[in-house]
C-alpha cells in the first residue's frame, strides 16, 4: 500500500509529479500538504485519518483500523511547475516519431521499426535526440553507413528533444492513472 502512486499537485493545482504513498503520508503528516478526496475537498492529516475507508479505497492498516491512501496530494506552499527533461529511450523516441519511419513515412509493425543514427556512429554520430530517429528496416538497410544527404534520403521532420508537459509525461509512465487524477492532468 505504501508504494501506491499518489499525484502531487502544486499550490495552483498543476501536476508536479507522482510520489509513493509513503512519501505522501510524510508530507501530509508534516503539514506541507493536504490530501484531496474525490470530491475535491481538502483534508489535513487529522481530518484525513477520520474519513471512513470505503470499498473502492486503498486501505492502509493503522493502529485502531485503517486509513485511505490518498490519490491526490495538494502541496500547500509549492509554487513551481517543473518541466522534466524527457529521458532518451527507445520508447520515448517511438512516441516522439509517432511510430513512423522518418524516411519513408510508413508505419509498419513495431517489430520492424529500428532506431537510426542520422549521422552513423562510425562517423562520429551521437546518441542524442537530434541524431536518433525511428526508421523501418528497409530504409535502415538502404541508408547503411551514409548520412541522409549521401543516401539521398530526406527526413520527414527535424529530430528534436520533445517538450512534453508534466501531465503528458505522468500519463506516459503510469500504467493506470486514477480517475481522481484526470481533472489535474487535463489542466496541466
Ligand atoms: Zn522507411
Amino acid at each position: 500500500m505504501l508504494s501506491l502512486p499518489v499525484l502531487l499537485v502544486n499550490r495552483h493545482f498543476a501536476p508536479v509529479t507522482v510520489a509513493t504513498a509513503r512519501r505522501a503520508f510524510v508530507l501530509l503528516y508534516g503539514g506541507a500538504a493536504h490530501a484531496l478526496d474525490d470530491g475535491g475537498d481538502s483534508h489535513d492529516f487529522q481530518a484525513w485519518f477520520k474519513l471512513p475507508v470505503r470499498h473502492h479505497d486503498d486501505p492502509l492498516p493503522v493502529v485502531g483500523g485503517a486509513v485511505r491512501v490518498p490519490r491526490v496530494l495538494h502541496l500547500l506552499r509549492y509554487d513551481r511547475a517543473p518541466r522534466f527533461t524527457v529521458r532518451l529511450t527507445r520508447k520515448n523516441l517511438m512516441i516522439r516519431d509517432q511510430f513512423q519511419c522518418q524516411y519513408c513515412g510508413r508505419r509498419p509493425n513495431q517489430r520492424d521499426l529500428n532506431l537510426d543514427h542520422v549521422v552513423p556512429r562510425s562517423r562520429g554520430g551521437q546518441e542524442s535526440w537530434e541524431n536518433l530517429v525511428v526508421s523501418c528496416r528497409a530504409c535502415n538497410l538502404r541508408k547503411g553507413r551514409r548520412t541522409p544527404g549521401e543516401a539521398g534520403m530526406n527526413l520527414l521532420r527535424a529530430p528534436l528533444a520533445p517538450r512534453w508537459s508534466t501531465a503528458t509525461q505522468i500519463l506516459l509512465v503510469t500504467r493506470r492513472p486514477y480517475e481522481e487524477w484526470q481533472p489535474f492532468l487535463k489542466a496541466g
